[in-house]
């Protein structure tokens, strides 16, 4: 009988993990200002000096272009980390209150305190960033923290474990590396916060298990993000901006590229034109050969794509690329025109670079699309029509919302980034992010003055004239 394999990280070594991480966090290791910023100055210092590894090790797991990797990890976490360096003494600061005059004399405060240990969960897409991003969030509010990178990315798996131990404090902040045993077992912890990063499948998994410990978690999960178009839009600009949203971004394997396009029917052979022409632009004649696309990760996720386009109802409807190679794990940017509502492309978060693009006779007629499936991570609108923006706004719900461009939003400093619904629930980034690890502690000073005996026994009718 073959051998069961035991995992790695089981159940008794999230136990001894935990318990050793809460007597540090309750030695107030971790609170203090100085501890958080000589962390965070770790970070900015690892992500300086080891940036070349990093790139490769993207390279490793996805062939990430070294340009896209530079901007769409290690800038993007190094300016996270100076963005929590620099106004970390401003966010800990405590929110003055004003207090109401029945309770004169009084002063009140919001004082924010770390909630004690916690664990982040990533996924494998843009493995550093969706990695320490939270732990910087985690570590400015003066947590300890445990992080838990995917399997799927096994270089940058490796690479984070060996890092974090080099340049952070080992003592408050691990590294566990694996995959679902090694997950379920500190899932049966009890933590402070659980931030995790994936699939809406296991983001059920970690609230269930969370539940059990009243545990509060932060789930950034996926969904089909749409983009409808307009007719009046700039159409070079638009087309290069659907691109930079989709194929130039992981190749579609991101949780916020375009999932899908609508636009009017007389517009989509102008607007398939202009994609294709700046494709081309982009990607060379033979996009396969391009060294500016990420590969798809895996052979399951590979095989995934496969069968959406084999899909007998949408292999006809293709009008650009449908080509793959199984050996490189590359798949070309693909257009599938008026992909049927039932199609599996339309059906479930393509993640990779297939664009459905669904045709309507009214714009309006789009919102009824979107608002048909769950509520999306991001959506995308591109017009210059003033009142399609106000209506858009107004009427689709979606974690956050970008008109005429992708992606961007998201690293715009001050807006937070999180889902709605299935696309999640909480937010981070920022100040987000600090906020979402503390506790928010609402304190009451008062003196020994003016204590109204009005509030006491016996409640007379003299009192209650006076009220
Ligand atoms: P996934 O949920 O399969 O894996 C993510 C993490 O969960 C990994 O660390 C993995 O080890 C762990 N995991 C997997 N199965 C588990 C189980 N049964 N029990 C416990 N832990 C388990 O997600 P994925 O396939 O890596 O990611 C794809 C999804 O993530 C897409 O829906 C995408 O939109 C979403 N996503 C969201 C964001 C965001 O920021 N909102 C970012 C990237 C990806």
């Amino acid at each position: 009988m073959e051998e069961e394999k035991k995992p790695i990280f089981d159940k008794e070594k999230a136990t001894l993990l935990v318990k050793e991480l809460r007597k540090r966090f309750d030695s107030g290791k971790t609170k203090s200002y100085e501890w958080r910023i000589s962390q965070l100055e770790g970070i900015a210092k690892m992500l300086e000096e080891k940036e070349k590894e990093i790139i490769t090790a993207l390279d490793k797991d996805l062939s990430k272009p070294g340009t896209e990797a530079f901007m769409s990890e290690v800038s993007q976490t190094k300016s996270s980390c100076s963005e929590a360096i620099k106004e970390l003494k401003q966010w800990m600061k405590p929110e003055k209150v004003k207090t109401s005059i029945t309770i004169y004399p009084s002063s009140a405060e919001i004082v924010p305190e770390p909630l004690g240990v916690v664990l982040v969960i990533s996924t494998w897409n843009f493995p550093f960033l969706l990695s320490l991003d939270p732990v910087i969030g985690a570590i400015s509010a003066g947590n300890a923290v445990v992080l838990k990178p995917s399997e799927i990315a096994p270089a940058a798996s490796s690479l984070l474990a060996n890092l974090l131990k080099n340049y952070l404090d080992n003592s408050a902040i691990r590294v566990i590396e694996g995959a679902v045993p090694e997950t379920t077992a500190p899932l049966e912890q009890k933590w402070d916060k659980i931030l995790y990063t994936g699939s809406a499948r296991v983001g059920r998994i970690v609230m269930a298990a969370a539940a059990k410990h009243l545990t509060p978690v932060i789930l950034e999960l996926g969904g089909k993000c749409p983009a409808v178009v307009d007719l009046n839009v700039n159409l070079q600009v638009t087309a290069r901006r659907i691109i930079a949203g989709k194929w130039a971004c992981n190749s579609g394997q991101a949780c916020i590229s375009v999932d899908y396009i609508i636009t009017k029917k007389e517009f989509a052979p102008t607007l398939v034109n202009a994609l294709k022409e700046e494709l081309e632009q982009f990607f060379g004649k033979d996009p396969m050969e391009s060294k500016d696309m990420s590969r798809i990760v895996s052979l399951s996720h590979f095989a995934r794509l496969v069968k959406l386009l084999d899909e007998d109802k949408v292999s006809d409807k293709i009008v650009l690329g449908g080509q793959k190679d199984e050996k490189q794990l590359k798949i070309a940017p693909t257009i599938i025109l008026d992909a049927p509502e039932d199609s599996m492309v339309m059906q479930e978060e393509i993640f990779g670079p297939i664009m459905p693009i669904i045709t309507v006779d009214n714009i309006e007629d789009s919102f009824n699309i979107i608002k048909s499936k769950p509520k999306p991570l991001a959506a995308y609108l591109f017009t210059n029509n003033e009142q399609l923006k106000k209506d858009y706004v107004e009427n689709i719900s979606s974690g956050g919302m970008l008109i005429n461009d992708t992606i961007l939003h998201v690293v715009t400093r001050g807006l937070p980034f999180g889902g709605v619904e299935e696309s999640g629930m909480g937010s981070y980034h920022g100040k987000f992010s600090f906020d979402g690890f503390s506790h928010k502690k609402a304190i009451l000073y008062r003196t020994f003055g003016g204590d109204s005996s009005l509030r006491y026994p016996p409640y007379t009718p003299e009192k209650q004239n006076l009220l």
